[in-house]
């Protein structure tokens, strides 16, 4: 998709007030907005509106052709402790990557894919130093959560997705919650991964509305803990593997959930077809 097709859609969506509030869309290239499993999605673009390329309206924010990844290409520090003059295309992979940006390139390869590979956006496209600093309101009765919702209904009918995967997994301001919220979904419908502690992931099976004309999208949605305060269980993460791999196969989660140790562990080696059983 060229940039000018991208913006003539997603430019009425959002509306000229919300394109001039500082923030950014997209966290890969415009390349992964195409077909694809996955799909990562945060709650809204981080980062002290005053330091350097993070006071951009939405409507300025650079969308990257060819392989891109906010999580892996771009410098995130304050003042990098590299050459001192990051941009978007030179962060450097060493020194410059935080511990989220670290955290979220593990999540990644747990799905087979590197971050740049997997299309990744935030929930909400506006930035905020905190999730709590969010101002969601707009004039009128629009809120900025139904814009962006608007955006993303177009995302997900182009991508398709079978696994969405939330930076966050909390009830209260997330991703995970909004897309809870979306899906009709309730805690008591939330499956916990691994031990279910503060370090392990939770997920549900969503049917997701994507407006007049699209076919609803039927995915499971797991929220690993926010990135920059947690590092998600390696139990988790084994999981997490082992249901992405399920779900490119077409299984659903209440399948998975039947399956023994030993059928999960074939699944984790990747040889289990849908349908089949032991
Ligand atoms: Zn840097």
């Amino acid at each position: 998709m060229r940039p000018d097709a991208f913006w003539s859609e997603v430019g009425p969506l959002l509306g000229e007030e919300l394109l001039a509030r500082p923030g950014s869309i997209l966290y890969s290239g415009l390349d992964t907005l195409w077909r694809g499993s996955f799909y990562i999605m945060g709650y809204n673009p981080g980062g002290r509106l005053d330091v350097d390329g993070h006071g951009g309206s939405i409507r300025s924010a650079g969308l990257h052709e060819g392989p891109w990844s906010a999580y892996e290409h771009d410098c995130w520090q304050e003042s990098c402790p590299g050459a001192g003059a990051c941009t978007s295309r030179a962060a450097d992979q060493a020194i410059c990557p935080k511990v989220h940006q670290r955290r979220v390139q593990v999540i990644a390869r747990t799905l087979g894919r590197s971050a740049s590979e997997i299309f990744s956006a935030n929930a909400i496209f506006a930035r905020s130093a905190t999730a709590d600093a969010l101002d969601t309101g707009l004039s009128g009765n629009a809120t900025v959560e139904d814009r962006c919702w608007s955006v993303h209904q177009w995302f997900l009918d182009i991508v398709r997705p079978e696994l969405i995967e939330t930076l966050g997994k909390g009830y209260g301001r997330s991703a995970f919650r909004l897309l809870m919220d979306r899906a009709n979904v309730s805690e008591q419908d939330v499956l916990k991964l691994g031990l279910g502690g503060a370090t392990d992931a939770r997920c549900f099976p969503g049917g997701f509305s994507l407006g007049e004309g699209r076919e609803e999208l039927r995915a499971i949605v797991i929220g690993v803990p926010h990135p920059s305060r947690f590092q998600t269980s390696a139990a988790s993460l084994e999981e997490i593997g082992e249901i992405a791999k399920m779900a490119v196969q077409g299984v659903s989660l209440e399948r998975y959930q039947q399956l023994t140790e030993g059928q999960r562990a074939i699944f984790h080696d990747g040889v289990l077809r849908p349908g089949q059983s032991s």
